[in-house]
Parts: C-alpha cells; structure tokens; sequence
C-alpha cells in the first residue's frame, strides 16, 4: 500500500542524525487521511487497507526497508542559541517520490522519546496534531509552500500537559525537514566537511539548476555562495505571501525555517483579522518578536545565521567570505519588497506594474488599521465591489471609519481604468489571490475542544472548506466571518 521508500538522508554521514525507532501506541485510531495526497504520493489506494494504515500511521508497523532516524539539528530559539536540539519526538522514516516525480521526506510527528526528546515526553496531543493538520493544508490551498498533513492517529494514551490530554501521531510531508538550524548543527562544532555534505545535499535535492555542469564548473565558493541567494529568494517569496494572507508563524527560530522555503512548523501560528501590524498571538512571544510586521526582518536574521555557517565553504579568506555574503544578504530587503509588491498588486487586481501602485497599497493598508477592518474579508469583498459596486456597503461596513476607506475607493477605482482587462476579469483574478475561507482561529479551537471530546465533526468541516479557500461555498458563509467578541482568541499556546 505504501509507495517504496528511499533511504537519502539515511545515507548522509552517521553523526547527521541518530538511528530511532518509533516507539509503539498502545491503542491507534486513524483520524484524518488525506486521499489526495496519498494519492500523489504514489499510494495504492485500490489496496487501501484502514487497519494496516492505521499501524503504519502510528508508527507500530514500519514500512518495508526503511531505516527510521532522528535528524539533528541546533537552532536560535528567540535569538539564543541552543546548539543541539535534534528531533526530540519526530521520526523520518525516509523519503518517497511522488507521482511527478518529486522527492517527500514522510515523518512521523509524536513516535516517541528520542536521543534528542531532552526533558520532553517525545509525544504530540490531538490539538497540537490536528491544528497542523488544518493549518498546513489550508496553507497549501492557498497555494503557500507548507509541509503536509498526510494523515492523524490517536494513541490511545493520554499525554500530559497543563491537563492530560489525547496523544496523537501526525504524518508529516515535506520537500525536507532540513532547517537553518541543520547548519547551524555542524558550523557549531567545526564541522566543514559535514557543511559541504549538507549544502550538496541541500543542492542536489533542492536547487538542483545549481548541482548542474555549468555551475560546477564555476569555483566551489561561487556555487554556496549560489545556494545561499536560492534560498535567500524562496525565504523571501514565502514571507511575502505569508504577508498576503494575514499569517503569523509565531515561532520564527531558526530551527523552525526550512531551506526548502516551504513553511514548516505551525505551533502557535494564527491568522490576522483585524489588521494591524504589531499582532502576536503566541503565548510564548512576550517581546512580540514575531509579530506579523517583523516577520519578514526577522526572515533576514535567520539568512544572515544561515550565511554565517556557509562562510568557511564560500571562501577560505574569512574577511573575502564575509564581504561576499554580507553583499548577498543586503539585497534580500529588494527582493522581499519586491515578491510582496507582488502579492499585493495582485490582491489589488493590479496586473499592469505603475509607478503609484506601492502607494496605494501603503494606502489601503493605513485605512484598514485605523478602521480595524478584517484583513481577510476587505480583500475579498473588495474582489466583488471591483464587478459590482453594489456590494460596496457590504465592504465598507468592515471599517469603523468608513469615510477613509470610500475615499481610497475612488482612488483605486480609477487606477483600475488603466487595467488591460474589464471590471469581471479583474474580479475573477483579485478572488484567485483573496481567499475567502482561512482557518479563522476561533473555528480552529472549536474543532480542536470537539475532537478532544472524541466529535471529529467539526474537524472534518472545517479541513473540507479550507480545501477551497478560494470558492464561496453557500450556506458556510459564517465560516468566512472574524470571531465576534466573546469568542475572540487572544493567544495560542505551543502546545508541544
Ligand atoms: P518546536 O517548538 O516544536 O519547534 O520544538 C523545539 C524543539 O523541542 C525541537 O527540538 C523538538 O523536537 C523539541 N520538542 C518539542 N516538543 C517535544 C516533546 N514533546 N518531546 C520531546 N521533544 C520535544
Ligand atoms: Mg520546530
């Protein structure tokens, strides 16, 4: 039933990771599978058997051939440096290739007391499990680069945190689960041939238009200095369409930032409603340091750590080598202004490039904050009002102060006569980039609480309107509204 495994990260120098083993559940029930994906994955799903997923899923029945691990890594966590965190309770258990040919690490998310589980109990509980679950492949819909839910187990064991709770096991997806922090690993203990390994690795996998002849011909130094500027550019793509989408990871460690660019780790992450810049949800985010505004500034410390560990493989004269990357970090504000002037325009329905247009969403986005109006929605009913000004009123109810918002109206409206395309085409493209349904925090907690009751009802809404977030789906329009006052969520919690 499940397609073969190959065994890459296996096979990387053995001080990369350590050999582990999931530790068995005692009682496993398989709560979400997502057919779609095993189904790209390369799944049979003519022979899907449900007890048999269900021990794979686990972790109680392993896969023929595989070798499970536990990678290795360190990581800045709120800006101090932890040099050995390693998987403390995720299993891989290797990688498959998917239908189109891509190459998917499959982990195993809550498998067990690793060498790296520290103080932790090397188990997830169902909320934690099931908010990834919705969350990632929410994400994805919207066409954001984001690991996978493949699929939820419970355990039949109870994990213990502030109150005992269901553990589960989340099958988790990913281009890789290699992190800045997996360099940071090996530039922390001297490490450069374990370095070079990884960054080729990281190359080969990743960025192979790097690992071909023409760059190998160019010196060795040219080509990291490459890899760095790739991953430089997908980190600053995928910040930018975070930004487009109201989302807020909540715990940007550099341990939790992939150099795939897919986004990975959604622990407290939460959705903005009302915009304003400064928004942090995590409980553990005292200082606000990943607060929505500073995400992507933040996306530039955690390449400039990145770029610090690459040093030694970009040149062997340190002071070259840190000109050389510190040039290469100083362009990732360009590029990041540019990939979210994108993201932006295009939720504007602004295909046509002008000189005003940065102003004009600096504009739209001043008179959302002092109105408090839902990010998510004033896009989105902005998409109608573009064909139909008649649903105006609905959009301008969103902004405490009206007037601003009406008056930036006109002023958009007018820009939009130098469009090449008429009001419906503009409206039918500015609702491809302005999702209407995204996992509204309220509704994700609400999911959570029944599934810890054992009602996976709600659950199972929520994750089949998220898979269309660009759709309206009549009779779910209450899925699409901001929390009302009292159901408000004002923090999520790790949850690990
Ligand atoms: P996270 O906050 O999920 O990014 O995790 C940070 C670090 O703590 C990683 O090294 C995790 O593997 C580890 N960790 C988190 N939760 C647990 C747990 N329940 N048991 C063991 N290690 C954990
Ligand atoms: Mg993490």
């Amino acid at each position: 039933m499940f397609p073969t495994f190959t065994l890459r990260y296996a096979r990387l120098p053995s001080r990369f990771f350590e050999r582990f083993d999931p530790v068995p559940v005692p009682s496993p029930t398989l709560v979400a599978f997502n057919r779609p994906l095993a189904e790209e994955l390369g799944f049979d799903l003519e022979a899907f058997d449900e007890s048999l997923a269900t021990e794979l899923f686990s972790g109680n029945r392993l896969p023929e051939g595989v070798e499970p691990l536990a990678m290795a890594y360190a990581g800045h966590q709120f800006g101090n440096f932890v040099p050995r965190l390693g998987d403390g309770r995720a299993v891989l258990l290797g990688e498959v290739t998917d239908r189109k040919g891509r190459v998917r690490d499959i982990q195993l998310k809550g498998g067990g007391r690793t060498p790296f589980s520290r103080g932790g109990d090397g188990r997830a509980p169902l909320g934690p499990v099931l908010r990834e679950y919705l969350v990632s492949e929410a994400m994805h819909a919207m066409g954001i680069p984001a690991t996978r839910a493949l699929a939820a187990v419970t355990t039949g064991e109870r994990v213990m945190r502030r109150v005992p709770e269901p553990g589960a096991v989340l099958t988790r997806v990913a281009a890789s689960h290699i992190r800045v922090g997996t360099f940071q690993y090996f530039a922390a203990r001297g490490d450069v041939d374990g370095l070079r390994a990884l960054a080729d690795h990281v190359m080969e996998r990743h960025y192979p238009e790097l690992a071909d002849t023409e760059h190998l011909n160019r010196p060795e130094g040219e080509r990291y200095l490459a890899l760095l500027e790739a991953i430089q550019k997908r980190q600053a793509r995928l910040i930018a369409k975070w930004m487009g989408v109201g989302f807020i990871h909540g715990v940007m460690n550099t341990d939790n930032m992939t150099v795939s660019g897919e986004t990975i780790d959604f622990g407290p992450c939460a959705f903005m409603e009302s915009y304003d810049p400064r928004t942090v949800f995590s409980s553990i985010d005292e200082g606000g340091r990943y607060a929505y505004g500073n995400q992507p500034g933040i996306g530039q410390w955690n390449l400039a750590r990145l770029a610090e560990t690459l040093l030694p493989l970009i040149d062997e004269d340190q002071e070259q080598a840190i000109a050389r990357a510190t040039q290469l970090l100083e362009s990732y504000s360009a590029h990041f202004e540019a990939e979210k002037h994108w993201v932006m325009r295009a939720k504007l329905g602004l295909a046509r490039e002008e000189e005003g247009d940065g102003e004009l969403i600096d504009s739209l986005l001043e008179a959302m904050q002092t109105g408090r109006a839902d990010f998510t929605l004033t896009f989105r009913q902005l998409s109608d009002v573009a064909a139909s000004p008649e649903s105006e009123p609905a959009l301008l109810e969103l902004f405490e102060r009206p007037e601003v918002m009406q008056a930036w109206l006109g002023q958009w409206r007018e820009r939009l006569t130098r469009e090449s395309v008429g009001l419906d085409a503009i409206a039918a493209r500015m609702r491809e980039s302005n999702p209407r349904y995204i996992p509204r925090n309220h509704r994700v907690q609400e999911a959570l609480e029944a599934a810890d009751r054992g009602d996976f009802a709600p659950f199972e809404t929520l994750r089949q309107i998220l898979a269309r977030p660009f759709d309206d789906q009549p009779g779910r329009e209450e899925y699409s509204l901001p929390a009302a006052p009292t159901e408000r969520v004002f923090r999520t919690f790790c949850g690990t």
